[in-house]
């Protein structure tokens, strides 16, 4: 009996981890996190803000969360988006020895908090803090915690627990967005995510991916082939056939770019992306290759008109921004506001710049020195950096108040205003982003019928070498470019819906004259709507017209939008898959 009590006392605990991001609600202003520029919503909270019922709503998984899940030996369960409620319940149940805790700089008081609560209620739990936000220098007196997990998680996650951090990573299978609403409806996507890598190696000062990674490319998913091979599986388990590839340039690998395309090719799934890519390798590969390769929207840094780093000098970024929305790629350009050199005259300058470039949408942000990043380095240097003591992280969103004391523009309310007044004036000035996609797919449809008119014409053929269409001997027929004709058509006969609405609700004259123009266009490529188009877009307009009637009510309670809140996601994981592929590797 003895013997058997002290075996019993003597066995670990089983080992399981809860990994877990931050609680909600978020966009909300609390005792540990700001509101604003903390909506759990990408589109609406920093790319078509002050849009209002024309922008877009949709919810992204915390992708990291659940690549370490997929990826240890251990039990896990993953814990998105939880309330405060249901993190505790959790807790409560007693089957983990380790909470994971994964945040970005501005919500260190959440996690702050999350790991107070555990030290407290469950001292026996080890914590583990990840992300962005644990390059925090005072981290531990923030965040108690017992190991900051650094770098690429997966393979720290599984040296920690002792697995093989060589072994293959398993690609986690998502629907991506989780949902989304446009002018009020709610629907679930086709789509699904894939993360073929990490870190950036361009090293841009301010990048925290970048200076994350110490400014390597980390692969995940080494090939065309290993890509191809997560979306065919993303295919016949969710139906997805678009992808939105979060790797901040993917394209700096062409070889697995083109392997992708040919597999494409070969099966004849004409699978579209959505992708960030700096400017200097657009240009590189050329627009007829990322068209082939079935890329509709790209996210491209163009910061500022002064910048001076390779991946934009010298090149005519206006002009590449037309080509690429001719041939139905909508673009997303993304500018910094607040540089070292912005006097008011300078950044007003700038924002015109930006507008003028033209693109589908716009992220401006306010430049924001995080840890771990070489600006951080330099303003600390310089003596401009503030301390957490005067203005504390929760503010470091790079939404209003800058976090350095700025050269030449002070006021903090300014830093908030201005930024607000850029997303306005690209409002206004280009019409919504929505309407904008809607006009480049339709050229994107009518770009490739002539481009495979050509080909028929002249004898051209495309060339995997090259990167182009080329004269050819003897031309076969392109189904390929047939399947990406019949694909574009489909995206732009989609997007037919929302010009109505934009005729009505357009920002002003100009925009609903845009709107006009693309209800032209579209009905001289597809002729006059029919009955169910028409239906479909006049029960949007109703949709939209009780939307605008949300946002009004949002408004005269002095919120700048409707706030909405992501699902609370709980998924099991135990661990017995990425066992097998440790014991795999090892033998
Ligand atoms: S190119 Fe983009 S991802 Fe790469 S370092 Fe610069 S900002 Fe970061």
């Amino acid at each position: 009996m003895v013997t058997v009590e002290r075996k019993r006392k003597n066995t670990r605990p089983a080992r399981k981890i809860l990994l877990t991001g931050v609680y909600g609600p978020f966009g909300v202003t609390c005792d540990a996190a700001e509101g604003n520029g903390m909506q759990m919503e990408l589109l609406n909270n920093q790319i078509t803000r002050q849009q209002g019922i024309h922008s877009p709503r949709q919810f992204y998984y915390t992708l990291a969360l659940y690549f370490l899940a997929e990826n240890i030996s251990i039990p896990s369960t993953v814990l998105d988006f939880p309330t405060w409620k249901a993190f505790c319940k959790e807790l409560a149940t007693g089957a983990y020895t380790h909470v994971g805790i994964n945040f970005i700089v501005p919500n260190v008081g959440k996690a702050g908090r999350m790991a107070q609560y555990i030290r407290m209620h469950h001292p026996g739990i080890q914590i583990i803090v990840g992300g962005y936000g644990a390059a925090i220098p005072e981290l531990q007196r923030l965040v108690p915690h017992d190991a900051v997990c650094k770098g690429e998680g997966i393979s720290w996650l599984r040296r920690y627990f002792g697995d093989d951090p060589e072994a293959p990573v398993r690609h986690p299978i998502l629907q991506n967005p989780i949902e989304q609403r446009l002018y009020g409806y709610k629907s679930v996507p086709r789509s699904s995510v894939l993360v073929p890598g990490l870190g950036c190696t361009n090293g841009c000062e301010f990048c925290v991916t970048s200076h994350h990674y110490e400014k390597q490319y980390v692969p995940l998913l080494k090939t065309g082939r290993e890509i191809f091979e997560v979306c065919k599986e993303a295919y016949e388990t969710r139906k997805a056939s678009g992808f939105t590839i979060m790797d901040e340039n993917f394209l700096k690998e062409p070889t697995r770019a083109r392997e992708l395309l040919a597999l494409m090719e070969e099966a004849g799934t004409p699978f579209v992306f959505e992708i960030f890519s700096s400017a200097e390798v657009v240009r590189e590969v050329g627009v007829d290759f990322l068209v082939r390769l079935g890329v509709k929207m790209v996210w491209i840094g163009v910061e500022s008109r002064a910048w001076t780093h390779a991946k934009v000098a010298g090149l005519d970024l206006k002009g590449m921004i037309r080509e690429l929305q001719k041939n139905g790629i909508s673009v997303n350009s993304s500018a910094i506001l607040f540089l070292d050199h912005h006097t008011p005259e300078e950044l007003a300058a700038d924002v015109e710049w930006v507008l003028d470039l033209g693109a589908d949408m716009t992220q401006f942000m306010n430049y924001t020195p995080l840890p771990g990043t070489a600006l951080c380095k330099r303003l600390r240097k310089s003596g401009q950096l503030r301390a957490h003591a005067e203005f504390p992280y929760r503010h470091h969103t790079g939404a209003g108040e800058l976090n350095w004391e700025h050269p030449h523009i002070k006021d903090g309310a300014a830093h908030f205003s201005i930024l607000r007044d850029a997303f306005k004036a690209k409002y206004e000035e280009g019409g919504s982003a929505v309407l904008n996609m809607a006009m480049t797919a339709l050229q994107g449809y009518i770009s490739a019928r002539d481009r495979l008119w050509q080909c028929q014409d002249e004898g051209m053929a495309w060339d995997a070498a090259t990167g182009r269409y080329e004269k050819v001997d003897q031309p076969v027929a392109d189904q390929f470019l047939e399947l990406r004709i019949r694909k574009s058509q489909r995206i732009a006969m989609n997007m037919r819906g929302v010009i109505l609405t934009n005729m009505v609700y357009g920002p002003n004259l100009r925009a609903r004259k845009k709107a006009v123009k693309a209800m032209g266009l579209m009905v001289k490529a597809f002729g006059i709507p029919d009955v169910k188009t028409t239906a479909t877009s006049l029960a949007l307009l109703g949709m939209a017209t009780m939307e605008f009637g949300r946002h009004l009510r949002a408004r005269l309670k002095g919120q700048e939008t409707t706030i909405l809140q992501p699902p609370t996601i709980r998924r099991s994981y135990d661990g017995v898959q990425a066992l097998a592929r440790v014991r795999e590797t090892m033998s």
